[in-house]
């Protein structure tokens, strides 16, 4: 399975422009054909271009605009707009030949509100007499212009340069570099029920610098951040029962407040769910799915492992444990369980372990590629599975959009690009979301779909 960061450069431009022979070109033989069902759309969406340094990945927008020829401006929009979305570098492609037509320059609109680098590819300059026309092409406002002939090869070489050149001052916050003893530390918010034992984890990981940290200032009223460094990383631990922890010797039945897990979890990356694994309740299901509604990653630890059938062998504790906590927690079935002890200090180690196991995994989601060989795979074999959308609906592509600012431990967003807007079956992208987790596990970490199209 390639795990793969690859960039995507994305080719635009209105029909007949040369779009699939410059495709080609920058393919040259490393054609990956995605999707190659006759009839449906076009035979190619996206190759690897490997004579680039760094090689990339190209995305032909046009497989989506091919269905609905009668409206131009919906697939304009479409395409720029997943172009917008998942490339890292953008060429738009206009016909040297025919000159700037409205489409052209509708098209130019679109991408020039974008932040992304735009090349404006003149294509078809096949001879001289041609290139009289170019000077015309200056009038789409793009600082970068490049002319070739598809067709005949030329210019191919100094595009790909410059796509290159791009794609190497990408910044560097979108190459995800690994996690280092000075990147920022990860916010990890422990979270629970009143009694789940949020205040011994905490003191059993941070043991005697209680007394220091717990004159730091908290952030809001309800949490206190504690930085803690473990195995060489640095974290800041949220801790929500640390306030509260005074008031407890008079207060013995605490409230559970729901305005306060949330405000917790909202500024955490990853949400650390300790649960009462001796007896799980509704209470911990509702904090839980707090976490599901805003989408965070998280594993759940299985605190008070000491008291769960004592007695018993400790692989079948632990076995029946997880089984009786998946089976409670079967809407997030992607989250780790850890099965701790903070009171005997049992196991704390794996937490972090968890921790990191997620964070790894977040950052290396498959290549595009790798992605639509993977929906295209579960079309194929249970196409039912599109349910009642009919024969005249097909899916065409997935992309991870990118985000500018994407957090320590990204949550993916994968959009589906569709011939039409329809409603899918939840069904499907359950099924579709646990085909992809055969292949990229991404532990602990939700995913989202969402669906484009043409109207
Ligand atoms: P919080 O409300 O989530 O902060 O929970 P506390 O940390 O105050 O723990 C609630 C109770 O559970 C206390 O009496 C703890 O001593 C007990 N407790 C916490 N962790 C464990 C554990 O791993 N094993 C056992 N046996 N008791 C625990």
């Amino acid at each position: 399975m390639e795990i793969q960061n690859t960039k995507i450069v994305a080719i635009v431009g209105r029909p007949n422009v040369g779009k699939s022979a410059l495709f080609n070109r920058l393919a040259g033989k490393n054609i990956a054909i995605v999707h190659d069902r006759p009839g449906v759309t076009r035979d190619r969406l996206i190759a690897s271009c490997r004579k680039a340094e760094p090689p990339f990945d190209i995305m032909d927008t046009g497989g989506i605009g091919e269905t609905i020829e009668d409206d131009f401006n919906l697939q304009v929009k479409a395409e720029a707009t997943l172009a917008l979305d998942v490339a890292d570098v953008i060429l738009f492609v206009v016909d040297g030949f025919q000159g700037v037509t409205p489409v052209d320059l509708e098209l130019a609109k679109t991408l020039r509100q974008s932040t992304k680098p735009l090349i404006l590819v003149v294509n078809k300059m096949d001879s001289e007499k041609r290139k009289q026309h170019g000077s015309e092409f200056s009038k789409l406002g793009f600082k970068e212009i490049h002319e070739t002939s598809a067709a005949h090869g030329h210019g191919i070489t100094e595009l790909i340069a410059t796509v290159g050149k791009h794609l190497n001052s990408v910044p560097a916050k979108a190459t995800r570099p690994p996690r280092t003893a000075t990147a920022p530390p990860l916010k990890l918010a422990i979270i629970g029920r009143p009694n789940a034992g949020k205040s011994s984890l905490v003191n059993a990981l941070i043991g005697d610098q209680r007394t220091i940290v717990s004159d730091i200032a908290g952030t809001t009223r309800d949490s206190i951040d504690i930085p803690y460094e473990h195995d060489g990383k640095a974290y800041t631990l949220i801790d929500t029962a640390g306030l509260r922890r005074k008031a407890k010797i008079h207060d013995a039945v605490e409230t559970f407040s729901a305005q306060q897990a949330t405000r917790s979890i909202k500024r955490a990356d990853l949400c650390v769910l300790l649960v009462d694994a001796s007896g799980m309740t509704m209470q911990d299901r509702k904090v839980a799915q707090i976490v599901v509604e805003l989408q965070k990653p998280c594993i759940i630890v299985l605190n008070k492992f000491d008291l769960y059938h004592p007695g018993a062998k400790l692989k079948d504790r632990k076995e029946e444990l997880l089984e009786t906590a998946r089976r409670e927690f079967f809407f997030m079935p992607h989250a780790p369980m850890i099965p701790i002890s903070a009171k005997e200090g049992q196991y704390l180690d794996k937490i972090f372990n968890a921790v990191e196991r997620v964070h790894h995994g977040a950052q290396n989601p498959p290549g595009t590629g790798a992605l639509n060989r993977i929906l295209h795979k579960v079309i194929d074999t249970s196409p039912a599975a599109l349910g009642r959308t009919g024969k005249s609906f097909n899916l065409l592509y997935a992309s991870f959009i990118k985000e500018d600012n994407p957090a320590p431990i990204p949550v993916p967003h994968i959009v589906l690009f569709a011939n039409r807007v329809d409603k899918l079956q939840d069904s499907f992208l359950r099924h579709l979301e646990s085909v992809l987790r055969k292949t990229w596990p991404a532990e602990g970490i939700p995913m989202r779909w969402s669906i484009r199209g043409k109207g």
